[in-house]
């Protein structure tokens, strides 16, 4: 199985010469110097308003908007690279991009020194609704986790967040109307054990409206702190 893998990969790099997304060399899909180049987030500031700096990257003031304890964000997403191979994943499965954004992740923790924020947590992918999961046939939050996952022994849990309503999707919506669309998208399923702490991942993030949603159905089923974990923030 592993052979026909290598070998059917070797197949499609050949049908499919890889480029890197950066530079444009012929080789990989993110060559090293473009990946060095790659510009972390030195502070952050309130994700909401968007003022000074704070660990937990939520301002006082908006903190009662936002059931979210905390929020760590790698890089931004316009002018850099990461923001153009997120979006690569979107529509083609690539373990390699995949695994890079993984690295920006873990590069992220090391550098803010987070890793006992991480450790030993559970992590739940923010979930695709049923139907964008059938047409897209992966998540790919869950495809950029593995590296993290293993790193820092965390205890993956899909089961514990349901996307509920089908949403109009976010990009083609202003703010406002984002965070209405959003309006009980998601449910805790609480079947199963709750954790009191849950790290919850989603590739992008733009106003929020999709982590606020998503950690009001947790809290109310029971998780008292969700730390927020995001690749780029548009
Ligand atoms: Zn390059
Ligand atoms: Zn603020």
């Amino acid at each position: 199985m592993q052979m026909f893998r290598r070998l059917w990969h070797k197949v499609l790099d050949y049908v499919f010469p890889k480029n890197c997304l950066g530079c444009e060399r012929e080789g990989e899909y993110l060559c090293s110097s473009c990946f060095d180049k790659m510009e972390y987030l030195d502070r952050f500031s309130c994700f909401i308003c968007n003022s000074g700096a704070f660990e937990s990257g939520i301002c006082p003031d908006c903190q009662d908007k936002t059931g979210i304890d905390q929020i760590i964000v790698a890089t931004k997403y316009s002018d850099n690279l990461a923001g153009k191979l997120v979006e690569e994943l979107k529509y083609s499965y690539l373990e390699d991009i995949a695994d890079s954004l993984g690295t920006v992740l873990v590069n992220q923790i090391e550098k803010k020194g987070l890793r006992t924020t991480i450790e030993n947590k559970t992590i739940v992918p923010v979930p695709l609704h049923k139907k964008r999961f059938a047409e897209r046939g992966f998540n790919q939050s869950e495809i950029i986790l593995k590296n993290l996952i293993n790193r820092y022994s965390l205890k993956l849990r899909k089961d514990l967040l349901i996307r509920q309503k089908s949403t109009a999707q976010q990009a083609k919506l202003e703010r406002a109307e984002r965070f209405s669309n959003l309006k009980d998208a998601f449910s805790a399923n609480d079947k199963n054990s709750i954790p009191k702490e849950i790290i919850l991942f989603d590739d992008v993030l733009t106003t929020g409206a999709t982590f606020t949603e998503a950690v009001s159905a947790l809290k109310k089923s029971g998780v008292e702190r969700v730390v927020c974990l995001t690749v780029c923030h548009g």
